[in-house]
């Protein structure tokens, strides 16, 4: 029978974050594989688990997936952990991931702590719905559209930076993202763990790790036409294009952005505006 493939989350900095479930799976299975097999080894160290361990990161994925699931299909149970939280979340593992599934292997999630979901949990932003932008490239046109769909994002965002980009692209950043809080997580669950308020110019240590929080973007409002607009806009298109007043009323709805109702209100404002305007004309 073939084996399982359990993708266990382990400690983002705190030893005590990793589950008694992640603990127990880590000691049952027969082999743990690991983006890096010595940082995997402390932690297993610490924990008195003793276990083969294989390497597999971002640049052998590819290649060493293929050993596991044969592995796995010869019955043995694997553990897949990340150098912290969650695996496959900005980390390797999704390609043996998707190659478990498709050989039909059973793959089960053992949850445990991960830093988006952290950084989310305090910021003090609407989490209903969240963009996760992972990191943002290092350069080019992709760094251009990753800070193009960031300061259009309408709901919260998260993105995670390395400690050697984090000032240069909070700076860039708040560019784009204007009045939009920016919350900077760092070194969450350690003993150096800061939640602030960025503010631009404000001084950022630029070591350790973090993750960025970006308050919801606001839908752009459109302003309001006023009584005079609307009705100039509909004597125009009545008289010079034709139209009966209750299709020039719909185009102005359209145009507008606003119900046919307001419609008429406003045109209805708008003719004793100018009627007014005439009488006074008169005398
Ligand atoms: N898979 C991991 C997870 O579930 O959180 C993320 C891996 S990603 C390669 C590593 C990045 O996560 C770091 O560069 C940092 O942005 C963020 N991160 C990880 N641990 C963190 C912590 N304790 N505090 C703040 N950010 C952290």
């Amino acid at each position: 029978m073939a084996g399982t493939l359990y993708v266990v989350a382990t400690p983002i900095g705190n030893l005590e974050d990793l589950t008694f479930r992640a603990l127990r799976t880590l000691r049952e299975v027969d082999l743990v594989a690991a983006e890096d097999t010595r940082r995997t080894s402390k932690l297993l160290a610490h924990y008195d688990v003793r276990k083969p361990l294989v390497s597999l990161h971002e640049h052998n994925e590819n290649r060493e997936s293929a050993h596991l699931i044969e592995k796995l299909q010869s019955g043995l149970a694997v553990a897949l952990v990340s150098d912290a939280g969650t695996p496959t979340i900005a980390d390797p593992g999704y390609h043996l991931v998707a190659a478990a599934r498709a050989a039909r292997i059973t793959v089960v999630p053992i949850p445990g702590a991960s830093a988006v979901a952290a950084a989310v949990s305090v910021s003090g932003q609407p989490a209903d719905q969240f963009a996760f932008l992972g990191f943002p490239p290092s350069g080019g046109a992709a760094r251009e559209r990753w800070f193009d769909r960031l300061a259009n994002e309408p709901i919260t965002s998260v993105f995670y930076e390395s400690p050697h980009r984090i000032a240069r692209t909070l700076a860039e950043a708040s560019e784009y993202v204007g009045k939009r809080q920016i919350i900077v997580a760092r070194e969450l669950t350690k003993l150096n763990e800061t939640l602030v308020v960025w503010q631009i110019n404000d001084p950022i240590r630029e070591q350790g790790e973090f993750v960025v929080v970006v308050a919801a973007g606001g839908q752009v409002e459109l302003a309001e036409p006023d009584a005079s607009s609307v009705t100039y806009f509909i004597g125009q298109i009545t008289e010079l294009i034709g139209l009966e007043e209750d299709a020039a009323v719909k185009l102005a709805a359209a145009h507008f952005e606003i119900q046919g109702a307001k419609v008429r209100k406003l045109l209805k404002k708008g003719r004793i505006l100018v009627k007014r305007s005439s009488d006074n004309h008169e005398e």
